[in-house]
Order: structure tokens, then sequence, then C-alpha cells
């Protein structure tokens, strides 16, 4: 492989706050509490049903406010109400360290890992709110991505070599060593981000629907291997280039995939690494942490950007 095509490492920053900064920083429930209501609305708090402005606190209640607007009878709302918080009963100080140290743990981290980390409550109430935290990581709005992408796909999980042998598959292909295994498609953007979802196949129509969803046309490079389900992105529009890997063809020029690549290894390393093995209905939680991760691999203050998605 040419040293000189080879992508740069993705960049980490300094975190804003460290771990302790941020304990000490978020220590009460009213300190938790004020970070978000500034957070979520930053020129005064609305109805989050009806976005009213005028609404009035509710005098014996802190962090509560009231609606006439939507509700005659008023409608009363907290600083958590349409939030992942709501409707539990963590206290926001353990919701806090929990995200940050899942925003921070460049690899992944295990519930286990978290109750740990985190000292207090159980096994389940840090499984919990990570897998609460994963589903808010989820990018709902994202810009079609520009520039040079590469889009591949990949296979994770299952652990064959550790079956019994009559169940144990041989060969490639279609219910062959692949069997017990998940398809991910992604698309990064060089210099940008990275939209990765969880597919059932790899057809003909889901790589190019997933192409069109992902990637602007106005790029100007899209590379992905010789599989042919990309074939007819030239004919739908896009600045379209492969490699063949099947003939050990990696690099050409700015033609490769090897920013994915490199993205699959990190995700397959950090499951492998920090939570064993994922089941396939979970494993679309862990393509919002990680891509969120790596979405905000330059944001100092990526705890932030988690906490005004909750
Ligand atoms: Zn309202």
């Amino acid at each position: 492989m040419n040293k000189r095509n080879q992508p740069p490492k993705p960049l980490t920053v300094k975190p804003r706050y460290t771990l302790a900064q941020t304990m000490s920083h978020f220590s009460t429930e009213d300190a938790c509490k004020a970070y978000l209501r500034d957070l979520r609305w930053p020129s005064g708090v609305r109805c989050p049903r009806c976005q009213n402005e005028n609404v009035h606190a509710v005098k014996a209640e802190q962090w509560r406010w009231q609606c006439r607007k939507c509700n005659k009878n008023g409608y009363r709302f907290s600083v958590i109400t349409g939030t992942i918080f709501e409707n539990t009963k963590y206290p926001l100080v353990t919701w806090f360290q929990v995200g940050y140290l899942m925003c921070q743990s460049k690899k992944g981290m295990s519930a286990l890992q978290i109750h740990r980390q985190i000292g207090s409550g159980s096994y389940e109430t840090a499984w919990y709110m990570c897998t609460r935290i994963r589903a808010a990581m989820k990018n709902e709005t994202f810009d079609q991505l520009i520039g040079e992408v590469e889009a591949d796909e990949t296979w994770i999980g299952g652990k064959n070599k550790n079956q019994h042998a009559n169940k144990r598959m041989y060969g490639k292909g279609e219910g062959g060593q692949y069997k017990d295994k998940t398809m991910v498609i992604g698309a990064i953007s060089r210099k940008g981000n990275v939209v990765c979802q969880m597919i059932e196949e790899a057809g003909f129509n889901t790589l190019q629907n997933f192409v069109k969803e992902a990637v602007s046309q106005k790029v100007t490079l899209i590379s992905t291997d010789e599989n042919s389900g990309y074939r007819q992105l030239t004919r739908a529009g896009y600045p379209h280039q492969t490699v063949n890997h099947s003939k050990q063809e990696y690099v050409v020029g700015a033609i490769h995939t090897n920013t994915i690549e490199r993205f699959w290894s990190l995700l397959k390393r950090g499951i492998v690494g920090s939570y064993h093995k994922v089941s396939k209905n979970y494993l679309p939680l862990y393509l919002n942490e990680f891509a969120f991760r790596y979405n905000h691999r330059e944001n100092p203050d990526i705890f932030r950007a988690l906490l005004s998605r909750v």
C-alpha cells in the first residue's frame, strides 16, 4: 500500500472537561438541571408541546413550568420532559457521569465497566442508562456527505469457531461462514462524518438507496470496491470509481476505501474489546455510539453535543 495515500488518523482533541471537572461541575441535581434548561431553551423556557414562550414557573416545585396555551387547565412540564431522563428514577448526576464516560472512551465502554467506574447503582441500572444514551446518539437529521466519500459494507459479530462442529459453516457466501454475522453498510466523508446502518442483505437496491440517502450527488468522488451492487452509481449521477480488492488493488490515486475500513476496524475492535459480542437487536445502538463519537472526534465539548440530543 502506498503510504502517502493512507488517510490521516482520526484527530482527537483534548476534552473541554476532565472527568473530575465534570463531576465537580455537575455534582448536584440543581447544577445538572440548570445546564439542561439553558441548553434546551437558550432564549427562555418554552412549552415542549406547543413551543409557547409565555410559560409560568410552578411556585411549589422548582424546575417545573406550566403552559396555558395548549391546555386551559395548565400543562405542566419539567426540565426533563421529553428527554431520555424522563420517567427514570436515576439522578441526573449519575446520568451525566455515564454520558461523559461514553463520550470519552474511544473504543466504547461496556455497562459493566461504566458500573465499576461510577461505583453506585446496579449493573442493570448502568446497562439501562447506556442503552438509552446510545439511542439518543442517533443522528436523526444528518447532512448528506460531501467531498471525497467512500462507501463499503462489512460483517459484524458471530463467533463461528466457538460453535459446535455440526453448526459450523464452511465456505463463503450466503449461509456460509457469515451465517451468524450481521451486515452493516456505511459511507464516510474523508474529512467529515460517517453514516452507517445495519442491513439485512446487500442487494443492488439496498446499496444504491443507502448511498442516495447518505451521500450528496455533489461529492467530488465516491470510492467503493468492485461490488457490483454499486455499479449503477455513475448512472445515478455520482462520480463513482472503484478499486478491485479481489485483484489485490487497494489504492489507485485518490481511489481507495481505507478511511471507511479504518472506521470498521475501530468499530470491530470496540465491540470485541469492550462488549465481546453484540446481538443483532442492539447492533444499531452501537452503530449510533461509534458514529457519534467519530463524528465529534474534533469537538472538545462532545459531552454538550450529547446532552443537546437527549
Ligand atoms: Zn403548551
